[in-house]
């Protein structure tokens, strides 16, 4: 698999804080380890920021899919 060196190496290792559970946002690393994006999965609409993977499964998702069902159509 081909490297791609869209991010800066030393924002990878860093660890940001899930905004809905102050938890860890796990690192997405490729097959062979190298850590590929470590910024999580946006909260919104529950929140500003982002979010780890369980908040994103278990809330987020179903937030939005709430929302999106709630709204329906709406013509302006
Ligand atoms: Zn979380």
């Amino acid at each position: 698999m081909e490297q791609q060196d869209m991010f800066d190496k030393d924002e990878l290792v860093e660890v940001h804080t899930c905004v809905l559970c102050n938890g860890d946002i796990e690192h997405q690393k490729t097959p062979d380890g190298q850590v590929f994006w470590n910024r999580g999965h946006n909260a919104e609409p529950l929140a500003e920021g982002a979010c780890c993977e369980v908040c994103n499964n278990t809330k987020v998702i179903p937030a939005r899919l709430s929302a999106y069902i709630g709204k329906g159509e709406q013509n302006d």
